[in-house]
């Protein structure tokens, strides 16, 4: 039942509110979630674009917490489409009866420590104040869609649309001209599908990709009911996982006869023990994604360049037309910099006679008009234009819920410089306030689901703490904040995700003046979840209760 006193107040319902809701009720306590869409799912609520899937196996990419769940549950395909995903959210708000704690189309606008009361408020765009003890931001970090800012975008008299806020109902884009600007891991999944639909595509680039084929299996019984089966210790495998996925290998899959053609031939460990013919012999005999396997293209940047170039390479073996393919190379950047984007034919897309590439580092954007797009070398007219553009990603949804703290302080003053907080979950100066998967932690780095649940149960045993030993208000010192803030760009550093010319929203370089720093943990989810249950063991060190 909905309360207007909850104990907690949650902000956001995709699978961290849910989840939170579920536990923090089975903890005894009142919960109250307020969410700006209309329904649940976060994410694949939102982005409902056409070839919207997930990039983690939907065996693994799913809640632990339920054996019951886990055993009901069944996934289509190896790596589910939004469809089947927002299907699963749905069944899991039934199944657990979560909605009676959520509000509805009601986006938070302010959220506020009463001092006095020790209480946080937070207030609706409908002009509600709602107070609670505890307040948990499960916001989401890619929840804010980021639109450029454009000369005349305005005066476009078209439809526009961009992926991360899709209409529900169908968009027909059947004879029409579509321009689609983007191509990181949203653009690239919708391409191949708009091109589809559309009477002519033109996709207008920044910077190319590094993108490879993904697993299109439709899921077979005896894989899936082999995941039932072993359940138990695939969830303990994803905890000692650095990327929280197990890894684990059906019988079902791997058991294949040696002569069984999809059977994957062994690659050496080091593509420097390889000749480029032979690099290229691997990308023509197993395709691009077998150079994800070479494991020090990912530690040495002359392995990282060699695999760059068997890359391009393939992809020149791919797209008919040499400048188009050319256009289609990433050179400015290496392989391992960006999280990688998986894609279903989209370098053949190009090999379309109703496809255009327009690279907008060659020929800028210099204006939306009325009727579409005007490049330096030229205007494109369209009914419908795309925007792929991205997120304001892990910082977004926090600074724009505009929460204040203690004496006043603004999160927006306290991250002038960049996140701050300790363990991606607390701030300093915000008492009894939680983030889910916030800056700091591996989030973005690990499968969502599996970071989502370590945080919620740690935050939900926090709040038992307190309650068991009567304390009013926990929050880090701001000393154990900085030495962690300093752990996660000290583990950041050399890695590839942090090389000369390397700009992704990792580190804020896709939103103009927004901080330069690498948010999430990159030392792994074991590390970082051993880090948490021993700071818990030692009596919650780095924290101060009042
Ligand atoms: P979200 O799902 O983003 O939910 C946050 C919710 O909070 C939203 O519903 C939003 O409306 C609400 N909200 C935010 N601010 C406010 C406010 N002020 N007031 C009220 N409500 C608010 N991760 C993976 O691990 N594997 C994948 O394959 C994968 N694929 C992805 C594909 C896409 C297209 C995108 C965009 C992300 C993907 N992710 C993936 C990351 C994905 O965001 C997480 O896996 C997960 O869904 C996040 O859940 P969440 O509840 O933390 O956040
Ligand atoms: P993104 O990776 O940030 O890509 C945004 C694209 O828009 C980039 O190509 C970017 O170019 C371009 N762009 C931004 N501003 C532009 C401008 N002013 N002019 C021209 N181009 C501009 O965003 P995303 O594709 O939505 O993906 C974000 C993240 O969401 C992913 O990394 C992933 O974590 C998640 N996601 C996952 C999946 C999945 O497969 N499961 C699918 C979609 C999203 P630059 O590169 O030059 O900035």
């Amino acid at each position: 039942m909905i309360s207007d006193r909850p104990d907690v107040l949650i902000v956001g319902a995709g699978f961290a509110g849910m989840y939170a809701i579920h536990r923090f009720r089975n903890q005894g306590l009142n919960v109250l979630a307020l969410e700006a869409g209309s329904d649940v799912g976060g994410t694949w609520y939102w982005n409902r674009y056409p070839g919207a899937r997930c990039d983690v196996p939907s065996l693994e990419y799913s809640f632990g917490f339920s054996k019951e769940l886990e055993q009901q549950w069944g996934w289509p395909e190896v790596f589910s489409a939004q469809p089947d995903i927002l299907r699963y959210a749905n069944h899991v708000a039934d199944r657990f009866d979560l909605r009676g704690n959520i509000r509805f189309n009601t986006r938070v606008n302010a959220v506020d420590y009463l001092e006095q009361q020790n209480l946080w408020r937070a207030t609706t765009e409908h002009g509600e104040q709602i107070e609670a003890r505890f307040c948990v931001m499960a916001t989401g970090c890619l929840s804010v869609p980021n639109t450029p800012k454009l000369p005349g975008a305005e005066s476009f008299t078209g439809r526009v649309l961009h992926t991360g806020l899709w209409p529900k109902e169908k968009v027909d884009l059947a004879g029409k001209r579509v321009g689609v600007i983007g191509t990181g891991s949203s653009g690239v999944q919708a391409i191949p599908e708009l091109a589809k639909q559309a009477h002519h595509l033109t996709v207008f680039q920044r910077t190319p990709v590094y993108t490879v084929p993904a697993n299109r299996k439709a899921m077979r019984d005896a894989v899936q009911q082999e995941f039932r089966d072993r359940y138990h210790d695939i969830r303990k495998m994803q905890q000692q996982n650095p990327g929280g996925v197990s890894g684990f290998q059906p019988l079902a899959s791997v058991n294949r006869p040696a002569t069984d053609p999809a059977a994957p031939p062994l690659a050496p460990a080091a593509i420097l023990e390889l000749t480029p013919d032979q690099r290229r012999q691997v990308v023509a005999e197993r395709g691009l994604g077998a150079l994800l396997t070479f494991r020090d293209a990912y530690t040495n940047l002359e392995a990282n360049e060699a695999a760059n170039e068997a890359f391009r390479d393939g992809v020149r073996s791919i797209v008919d037309n040499p400048d188009t393919a050319e256009r289609l190379c990433p050179t400015t950047y290496g392989l391992g910099c960006k999280r990688q984007v998986l894609d279903r034919d989209y370098y053949v897309t190009f090999n379309r006679d109703d496809v255009t590439l327009v690279d907008v580092t060659e020929t800028p954007i210099e204006s939306i008009t009325e009727n579409g797009i005007c490049t330096s070398a030229q205007s494109y007219d369209f009914d419908v234009l795309i925007y792929a553009t991205g997120f304001d990603a892990m910082t977004g949804a926090l600074l724009r819920a505009n929460i204040t703290g203690r004496e006043g302080q603004r999160l927006a003053d306290k991250w002038r410089h960049g996140p701050v907080a300790y363990l991606g979950l607390q701030m300093s100066g915000f008492p009894n306030l939680f983030t889910v998967t916030g800056p700091g932690s591996p989030s973005v780095l690990c499968n969502m689901l599996v970071a989502i649940e370590q945080h919620v149960n740690w935050i939900g045993d926090c709040i038992d703490y307190l309650r068991e030993n009567n304390l009013a208000r926990i929050e880090p010192l701001p000393e154990a904040e900085n030495d962690w803030v300093a752990h996660v760009n000290e583990v950041a550093k050399g890695t590839m995700y942090t090389t000369p010319g390397c700009n992704s929203w990792y580190l804020g370089a896709n939103i103009p003046g927004k901080p330069r720093i690498f948010m999430p943990y990159v030392g792994g989810y074991p590390r970082y979840r051993e880090r948490c249950e021993q700071i818990v063991a030692n009596g919650y060190e780095g924290f101060r209760f009042r």
